[in-house]
């Protein structure tokens, strides 16, 4: 799959890190780094990253299709 961050969305609150340590990892205090290529086995930790990002800067493409914050189910954030 690819993991695609938004990084002018971003806002370093760093939930994709504490969610999927594996994938997403904090540099300092705002700069976030992640593997845009991550193995399919971390698929449901990224995609529960996906839905916590506040303002919904991650995007996923081919775990079964093109993910983003609203199709997995994320609230509003607001
Ligand atoms: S959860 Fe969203 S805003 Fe927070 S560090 Fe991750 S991508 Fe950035």
């Amino acid at each position: 799959m690819r993991v695609v961050v938004d990084l002018n969305r971003c806002q370093g609150y760093a939930q994709c890190a504490f969610l999927a340590p594996d994938v997403f990892a904090m540099h300092g205090e705002e700069a976030l780094l992640y593997d845009a290529r991550p193995d399919d086995t971390r698929r449901a930790d990224v995609l529960r990253a996906v839905a916590a990002c506040p303002v919904r800067a991650i995007t996923v493409e081919g775990a079964g299709g093109r993910w983003t914050a609203d199709r997995v189910g994320a609230s509003d954030g607001a």
